[in-house]
């Protein structure tokens, strides 16, 4: 399949960022093939896009989700929270108590969809379904390969459903993670998920680092996003989360830690030693009124940030703007925090998918997999490269992206979705199964 995309405005997001103008893409086998001007590409190709007033950029990177909150939308019949703590207790652990592996199937399928029409291509996701957990990832990755795009996924073991819960969830990651090795799919990668460290005991802990390394896999955990969970921290086991995490050996370059919103500066340096990447979710934090995390600092030290939504949204050109104004407030000063939100978006996240994608991810350059999206905009002032984040955050943030390429795999194009899928169907599952859901909770 050799597709063209020809006379649109190319942005590499490579290092340096560049800008080409008139430039077009030929795709190849899900790759970049080359990326030269349009009017060097003379050949027949299976398929022509013309991007004439599009910007053309690599597909958006979604570092931290939660595809199994699908189904609590609209749902009323909760009661008032007035700390994270309660949240947890009072919405989303009634809600996933209660998933079928079917609900979580149907839970990943919404938000994918949806991922296609914001341009969001590449999706890190933690899954929970403490009484349905075994299969559950398979079955999610089922979702994941019907809407065509790309996805980490794991399990999120934790100890507050007691021992037997906390082992299908320790299980039900060690077989995913082994599924992926064994099979090597580009489009399916595995992480070893853990709750947070308020809900993992030491023992589940030790059992947990013991699988992940003989899978060789990397850990994708909720760290200090509630003060509270430090204090747990502090009272239980005498440290601070990350020097509990360090200590038991989850931290790494190929673990996630999600959130760190409380972390001090002696854990930032620890995330930072460790090559540990951090992934900031603002609406979330905000939503729950846990605080807002130092990024300035955090990046000063030296810390990898990426940017996550936690299902707040799958489009990632809102999160990066309430990342912007979170810091603007939480450092009591409109002038930071633009470069480290936008680089945690456009570069940050293409390095932590990185550790594990192969072909690379998240740039417009040759030999990279051709994931990439066409957003109509006609901008309105100088457009090049010492203009794009502004641009990015002010005017294509407000455009609609037009068509959506993951793997060499045109999934929308002029607005219209293109797999092969029932989307009235899907929706119309989806809330039956919701309704049986809300009955349960
Ligand atoms: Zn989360």
């Amino acid at each position: 399949m050799k597709l063209l995309i020809k006379n649109g405005t190319i942005v590499t997001l490579g290092q340096p960022n560049k800008m080409l103008h008139d430039y077009a893409i030929l795709c190849e086998d899900g790759l970049i093939k080359s990326i030269a001007p349009s009017k060097t590409f003379t050949g027949t190709y299976d398929k022509v896009i013309d991007a004439a007033g599009k910007v053309v950029m690599p597909g958006f990177i979604n570092a931290h989700m939660h595809f199994y909150s699908t189904m609590v939308r609209g749902f009323g019949r909760v009661a008032p929270s007035k700390d994270f703590n309660e949240v947890l207790n009072n919405l989303w652990w009634k809600l996933d108590r209660k998933l079928t592996v079917e609900d979580s199937y149907y839970s990943a399928l919404i938000p994918l969809i949806d991922a296609v029409r914001h341009g969001t291509t590449t999706l890190i996701d933690h899954h929970a379904s403490p009484f349905a957990a075994t299969g559950s990832l398979a079955k999610i990755a089922e979702a994941v390969k019907e809407i065509g795009l790309r996805a980490s996924l794991c399990y999120e073991v934790s100890d507050r459903d007691g021992e037997a819960i906390a082992e299908a969830g320790l299980k039900e990651n060690a077989d995913f993670i082994a599924y992926c090795n064994k099979k090597n799919d580009n489009q399916l990668k595995a992480l070893f998920g853990l709750h947070a460290s308020f809900t993992v005991s030491d023992k589940t802990l030790e059992k947990a680092v013991q699988l992940a390394k003989e899978l060789n896999a990397g850990f994708h955990v909720h760290t200090a996003e509630a003060k509270s969970d430090e204090d747990h921290c502090e009272q239980h086991h005498g440290m601070r989360i990350v020097e509990r995490f360090n200590k038991f050996g989850v931290l790494g370059s190929q673990s996630i830690a999600a959130h760190c919103v409380h972390v001090n500066e002696r854990e930032m340096e620890l995330l930072a030693s460790t090559g540990t990447a951090v992934v900031h979710n603002p609406q979330s934090n905000l939503n729950n009124a846990v605080g807002v995390a130092d990024l300035i600092k955090m990046a000063a030290k030296g810390v990898l940030i990426g940017l996550g939504t936690d299902a707040m949204t799958v489009n990632m050109m809102e999160e990066v703007r309430v990342a912007m104004w979170a810091q603007h407030l939480g450092q009591n000063n409109p002038s930071v925090g633009f470069m480290e939100t936008l680089s945690a978006l456009l570069f940050n996240n293409a390095k932590i998918a990185n550790r594990y994608w192969k072909p690379f991810l998240g740039e417009l350059k040759e030999g990279y997999a051709a994931d990439i999206v066409l957003i109509d905009y006609d901008p309105p002032t100088l457009f090049d490269e010492t203009t794009f984040l502004g641009h990015l955050a002010f005017g294509i943030s407000q455009s609609v992206v037009d068509t959506t390429i993951a793997g060499g795999r045109v999934l929308m194009e002029n607005r219209k979705l293109k797999m092969n899928i029932d989307e009235a169907r899907i929706n119309a599952r989806s809330r039956e199964l919701a309704n049986e859901l809300w009955k349960r909770i």
